[in-house]
């Protein structure tokens, strides 16, 4: 049976890349040996590491004065290493859930924190509005998609002190002004890569803010200067971001993803809105994710949540369980997903509206 995956991470990745990985696993370029046997200080990877640099530039158009790197351990070493290398004395954060707390809780441990605004009241259902980012901070963090409430920021904001997102799970699924941001880091495990690396883009001048003597593996001015080559990198995520990032051009840029990502989203939303079962759990259509859609039973169908995973599963769709913490279900809908499947989740949920 055809599966579809709507895995939020590890998540889906486009055909293209699963084929080119396995071509360099087995043999790359056709040196005879593995992409995971080379050394990191060979050329052949030296090629992969610059040309995943340049790609990231020219699809997201980075301008003059930022430097990309690629770093292992996680979107989540983000979390402490922007506070240890950047927070001198106060931070404003923007709370918006899970992974918006993950870096909250890090930047406490080395100064003070101020939270703008959070939307904690209801569950993070939505993106707060209307308050102020403090001036005297030494910058402001935000998740701009919140991959596990479904709530999502797209645009890109003028803030007056040095600005930060996480944009790890929808990172290359729009076009970003990237001169607004002084740091963007994004796992890659979502819409571009393998688990095991993540993307940091990061404003040179912000580099000369940093607060305190950083250890090596943590000092964002080492990987900058060693072009992420200070220790061994993860080179077979690097290999597959490139192939990715290749993908992503072949098929258009991060616009033409953007308006896949609209038609994808706008498709289950409006079969959630217009099927009596179901709900999405962000009410503005505004703050509702492209990448990650979060839906409910209704109250009063809520016991028939099992039966429904069933005919998913029957169905082949894969991942559509929601996390723990909303409940429900979640269609992570990245950049690689067809709208086949797409279909195929509309259709489930029009078949348990008919039967049920
Ligand atoms: N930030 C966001 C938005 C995420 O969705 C996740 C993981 O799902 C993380 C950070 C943490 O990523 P990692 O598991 O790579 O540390």
């Amino acid at each position: 049976m055809k599966k579809h995956n709507f895995n939020a991470g590890p998540a889906i990745l486009p055909d293209y890349t699963i084929e080119k990985s396995i071509e360099a696993i087995k043999d790359l370029n056709g040196s005879g040996l593995s992409l995971l046997t080379i050394s990191h200080r060979s050329k052949d990877f030296d090629a992969i590491m610059d040309g995943a640099v340049a790609a990231t530039k020219r699809l997201l158009d980075i301008p003059e004065g930022y430097s990309v790197i690629f770093l292992g351990g996680g979107a989540s070493t983000q979390f402490y290493t922007i506070p240890y290398n950047f927070l001198g004395t106060k931070a404003a954060y923007l709370d918006t859930g899970t992974w918006a707390l993950g870096g909250i809780k890090e930047a406490k441990l080395y100064g003070e924190v101020e939270v703008v605004a959070s939307s904690k009241d209801k569950n993070y259902s939505y993106i707060p509005k209307g308050y102020k980012i403090p001036t005297d901070v030494d910058y402001f963090e935000i998740c701009c998609n919140n991959t596990i409430e479904g709530t999502e920021i797209r645009e890109d904001w003028d803030v007056s002190v040095p600005f930060i997102a996480d944009m790890s799970s929808d990172i290359f699924s729009r076009p970003v002004d990237v001169s607004k941001y002084s740091l963007i880091f994004a796992g890659a495990q979502k819409n571009f890569a393998p688990a095991g690396v993540t993307m940091v883009i990061i404003k040179d001048a912000f580099l000369e803010k940093v607060v305190r003597p950083v250890p090596t593996m943590a000092d964002y001015r080492v990987h900058v200067s060693k072009n992420s080559m200070f220790n061994t990198p993860p080179v077979f995520p690097i290999f597959a971001a490139l192939k990715t990032m290749e993908w992503i051009e072949m098929s258009g840029g991060v616009k033409e993803m953007e308006k896949r990502a609209i038609d994808r989203s706008e498709k289950v939303y409006a079969e959630l809105e217009r099927n009596k079962f179901f709900v999405p759990t962000v009410e503005d259509p505004a703050d509702r994710s492209r990448m990650n859609i979060t839906f409910l039973l209704k109250p009063e169908y809520a016991e028939l949540e099992t039966a429904f995973l069933d005919l998913a599963k029957a169905r082949g769709l894969v991942g559509i369980k929601g996390h723990r913490s909303v409940g429900g279900f979640r269609a992570s809908c990245y950049n690689a997903l067809p709208m086949e499947s797409v279909d195929a989740l509309v259709a489930t949920l029009q078949e348990f509206e008919k039967s049920n």
